[in-house]
C-alpha cells in the first residue's frame, strides 16, 4: 500500500532498514541467547543518525516526529523485536523532555540523545502500581534546593543502560497521585542504583531491570513541568510513545510474515510446495490483511500526533491493541506455516512469537487500551448528546 510517505521519510525507513538486515539480523539470536544489551547496535543506530529522526532541529535532530520514530521501530523490529525496544525505549524516555522540559534541560540532554551518546528510560512502574499506575510510592521530598528520592522502580526498560530517566514520584504523598511530579535522574547520581535484571520470556535483546533511589538527591531543577503533573506527563507520554509500541508490533508481525511466505515457497509436502495448498494460503492472506491494516493504524495515530490534533488518547491506544494483538496472531500463525521447525529455535519464528506478547502487556495493557477507547468514545457521546 501507498502510504505517501515524503522522500525524508523514505529515506529513514530504507537507512533503518539497512541497520536491521546488516547489524541487527545477523546477531538477532545471540542478544535472544545472552540477554546481553546491544551496545554494539545502539552504535549503528547512532552512526545512522537514527536517534536524531524524532528531534526537533534546534536540538541536533532531525526534525520528524513519532511517525519518522515509528517507521524506524518498525523496520528494526522486523529484525529484532528486543533489539528495537533498545531504541524506542530510548524514545518514550526522550517524550517527557520534548513534552515537558525547560530549555534549559531540552539544551542539556536533547543534542547527546539525538547524537546517541546516550540513551534514555521512562520509569512509572512499581511492584504495587502496574495498570493501576497512580498506586505509586516513590517519593521525592523537597529538601532545600533539591529533592530526596526513595522508592523503587520495576520492569524498567533500558534500565541500568539509559544516562536519564524521567522518573515518576510523590513530592506530596498526602495528595496521592495528584501530588507525583516527573523528575529526570542522571544515572550516576550518588543513591540511585540498580536491582534484578529480569530473565524474560521475550524481547532478550532489551534489558528490564529495577531502579533502586535510596536517599537520592537530586538538583529541583530536575523537574519536568511543574510539581502535582507527574502523572499527566506519565499519561501524555504513552499516548505519544503508544504508537512506537504498535510500530514495534507490527515490524515483528511483518517479519513473521516475510518468513512464512518465503518458508512456504520451499517447505515440499505431497510432491509441492506448502504454498500451493489453499489452507496454508487462506492463512498467509489473513496475516498480511491484518499486517496492513494494522501498519495503516499505527501510521494514522502517528500522523495526528504529529498534526498537533490535542486528544489522540483514542487513536493512539487503538493503534497499540490493534497493532499487538495482530503480531500475537501473525506470529503464531507463522509458526503453524513452519509446522514442527516453527517450535524449533533454529528458526526465527518461535523467537518473534515470544517477541510479540509483551507488546500486548507494557505501555498499558490491550485491557487497559481498551478501557481508554471505550472511556474516550463514552465522553464524546455525551458531548455529542449535548449539543
Ligand atoms: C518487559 C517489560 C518491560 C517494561 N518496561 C517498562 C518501562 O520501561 N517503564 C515502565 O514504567 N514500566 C514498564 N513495564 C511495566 C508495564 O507497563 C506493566 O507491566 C503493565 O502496565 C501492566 O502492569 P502489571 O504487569 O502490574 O499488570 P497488572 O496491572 O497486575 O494486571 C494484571 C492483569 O489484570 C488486568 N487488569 C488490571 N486492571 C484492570 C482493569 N481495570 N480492567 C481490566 N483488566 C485489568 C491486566 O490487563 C492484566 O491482564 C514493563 C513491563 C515488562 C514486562
Amino acid at each position: 500500500m501507498n502510504y505517501f510517505l515524503t522522500d525524508d521519510q523514505k529515506m529513514i525507513q530504507e537507512l533503518a532498514a539497512k541497520v536491521a538486515k546488516e547489524k541487527i539480523a545477523p546477531v538477532a539470536a545471540h542478544y535472544d541467547e545472552t540477554e546481553e544489551f546491544p551496545w554494539d547496535i545502539v552504535k549503528s543506530l547512532a552512526q545512522a543518525d537514527l536517534y536524531r529522526v524524532f528531534i526537533p532541529t534546534e536540538y541536533d535532530g532531525l526534525g520528524g516526529g513519532v511517525l519518522e520514530m515509528a517507521l524506524v521501530v518498525e523496520e528494526l523490529s522486523k529484525a529484532c523485536g528486543g533489539i528495537a525496544l533498545c531504541y524506542a525505549a530510548s524514545a518514550l524516555g526522550t517524550i517527557p523532555i520534548l513534552l515537558f522540559g525547560s530549555e534549559e534541560q531540552k539544551k542539556k540532554y536533547l543534542p547527546r540523545l539525538a547524537a546517541g551518546e546516550i540513551i534514555a528510560a521512562f520509569a512509572l512502574t512499581e511492584a504495587n502500581a502496574g495498570s493501576d499506575a497512580a498506586g505509586v510510592k516513590t517519593k521525592a521530598i523537597a529538601d532545600g534546593d533539591s529533592y530526596i528520592l526513595n522508592g523503587t522502580k520495576q520492569w524498567i526498560s533500558n534500565g541500568g543502560e539509559a544516562f536519564i530517566n524521567t522518573v515518576i514520584a510523590l513530592t506530596d504523598p498526602t495528595r496521592g497521585v495528584r501530588g507525583s511530579s516527573a523528575i529526570l535522574v542522571e544515572k550516576g547520581t550518588p543513591g540511585f542504583g540498580f536491582g534484578k535484571k529480569e530473565n524474560k520470556m521475550g524481547i532478550r535483546g532489551s534489558t528490564t531491570r529495577e531502579l533502586v533511589f535510596q536517599d537520592c538527591r537530586v538538583p529541583k531543577t530536575q523537574l519536568l513541568g511543574k510539581e502535582g503533573m507527574g502523572f499527566m506527563v506519565a499519561m501524555k507520554t504513552l499516548d505519544q510513545s503508544r504508537p512506537g509500541v504498535a510500530a514495534q508490533a507490527l515490524g515483528i508481525a511483518a517479519g513473521a510474515l516475510d518468513k512464512a511466505v518465503a518458508y512456504s515457497r520451499e517447505r515440499v509436502q505431497f510432491g509441492k510446495t506448502i504454498s500451493s495448498f489453499q489452507g496454508v494460503q487462506f492463512m498467509l492472506a489473513d496475516m498480511a490483511t491484518q499486517v496492513e491494516a494494522a501498519r495503516a493504524l499505527t501510521y494514522q495515530a502517528a500522523r495526528t500526533i504529529d498534526a498537533g490534533e490535542k486528544d489522540v488518547s483514542k487513536i493512539s491506544s487503538m493503534a497499540k491493541v490493534f497493532a499487538s494483538d495482530t503480531a500475537m496472531r501473525v506470529t503464531t500463525d507463522a509458526v503453524q506455516v513452519f509446522g514442527g521447525y516453527g517450535y524449533m529455535k533454529e528458526y526465527p519464528v518461535e523467537k518473534m512469537m515470544r517477541d510479540a506478547k509483551i507488546t500486548q502487556i507494557y505501555e498499558g495493557t490491550n485491557q487497559i487500551q481498551r478501557e481508554v477507547i471505550a472511556l474516550n468514545m463514552i465522553k464524546e457521546s455525551v458531548r455529542a448528546t449535548k449539543k
